[in-house]
């Protein structure tokens, strides 16, 4: 089997020696195990926080140890009854070619029902964290303006066209002229922005002559910034993701300290402004695959893939999602 492990911590943004590729032999089957082929490993912006040694809702990645992330895999042998050979599972079993499991935590898929690879996206955890972030904090009403940024990755492009099924106008804020196009084009945004221009700000305000009712966070930095100005009385912010800080080291971030007027804005505007983790929604789960089901299979909820090819290039493709070279939900095809 080959495999990625990490291989350092990284200090501030992650380099490609932080990985170390390594090989082994997979060992005999144990009464009651499964022999997983990986055939699609998910890439996401929370393996960044693995990489470090630092409290979090989560426990970090051990140095020489797998990284983290969920995989579409195809049962290669089995010992387990419950398992036979040729299903395909949801699992967790990292960046690496074949795993052994018991069996516990596999979900399996049907390969009939939707392409194997939207359980790692659409149909998968970065779409129930759109739907629950919306469904539970965001609650966009007809009418109001809802603003999401990394709006065309897996997250941002599922909040933006779920807010205009309920009736919002969408504000989509993205890295580059191609990916403001796809969001008008083809998924159907009121407006989209790109958050390099140099007049950024400006032209969000532009594109809110009615301030902001929901900013769905994915970002922080530069975009918080501009929309922060822009939020209105019961203004509610998910904050789902800050990943133009997940490279930033404390002292970095204490520079910045923004807060006295952002906790003057909450009181003043009577913000909501509400942290989450997806899987606290867990229970909501099923309402999820029945209701994004029925608005793909009506054309009113579409997604975007970005599939890469090889474990080896896992890196490097892992690097680029930092820095917004991913264009839709970034998977890895592991085998062939
Ligand atoms: P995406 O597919 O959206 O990929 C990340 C995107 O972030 C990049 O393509 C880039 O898009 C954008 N980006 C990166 N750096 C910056 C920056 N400095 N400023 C502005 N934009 C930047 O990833 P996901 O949809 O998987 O994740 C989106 C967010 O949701 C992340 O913050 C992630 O941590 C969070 N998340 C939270 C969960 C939760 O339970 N709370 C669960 C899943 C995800 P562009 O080129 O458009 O700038």
């Amino acid at each position: 089997t080959t495999r990625i492990v990490l291989a350092s911590r990284p200090s501030g943004k992650p380099v490609a020696a932080n990985f170390r590729l390594e090989r082994e032999t997979v060992r005999d089957l144990a009464e009651g195990e499964v022999l997983l082929q990986t055939l699609y490993l998910s890439l996401d912006p929370y393996m960044r926080g693995r990489m470090d040694d630092a409290k979090s809702y989560a426990k970090p990645v051990e140095i020489g140890g797998v990284m983290e992330g969920d995989t579409v895999a195809h049962v290669a042998r089995s010992r387990n009854t419950a398992f036979k050979v040729g299903d395909i599972v949801l699992s967790h079993s990292g960046w690496q070619s074949y795993a052994i499991s018991d069996g516990t935590g596999l979900q399996k898929l049907d390969p009939e029902t939707a392409p194997i690879t939207t359980a790692l996206g659409i149909l998968g955890m970065p779409g129930f964290t759109a739907y629950a972030g919306l469904r539970n904090i965001g609650k966009p009403k007809a009418g109001e303006t809802l603003v999401v940024a990394a709006a065309s990755g897996a997250v941002g492009s599922a909040v933006g066209q779920m807010a205009k099924i309920y009736g919002a106008r969408v504000v989509g804020i993205a890295g580059g002229s191609k990916k403001c196009h796809h969001l008008r084009q083809e998924l159907g945004f009121d407006v989209a922005i790109d958050h390099h221009s140099s007049d950024f700000p400006a032209q969000l305000a532009a594109a809110c002559p009615n301030g902001i009712d929901v900013y769905f966070e994915n970002v922080g930095g530069h975009v918080w910034s501009a929309v922060f100005p822009l939020l209105n009385d019961f203004a509610r912010i998910p904050v789902c993701g800050l990943i133009a800080h997940y490279n930033e080291t404390s002292s970095v971030a204490s520079r910045r300290d923004q807060l006295p007027a952002v906790m003057r804005a909450i009181l003043r505007k009577s913000l909501t402004i509400r942290g989450f983790i997806q899987r606290e929604f867990a229970d909501q789960r099923p309402d999820f695959y029945q209701q994004a089901g029925a608005w793909i299979s009506e054309g009113r909820l579409k997604y975007k893939e970005d599939i890469v090819d090889g474990l080896e290039n896992a890196p490097e493709a892992f690097l680029g999602l930092l820095e917004g070279k991913n264009f839709g939900k970034l998977i890895v095809r592991v085998a062939p």
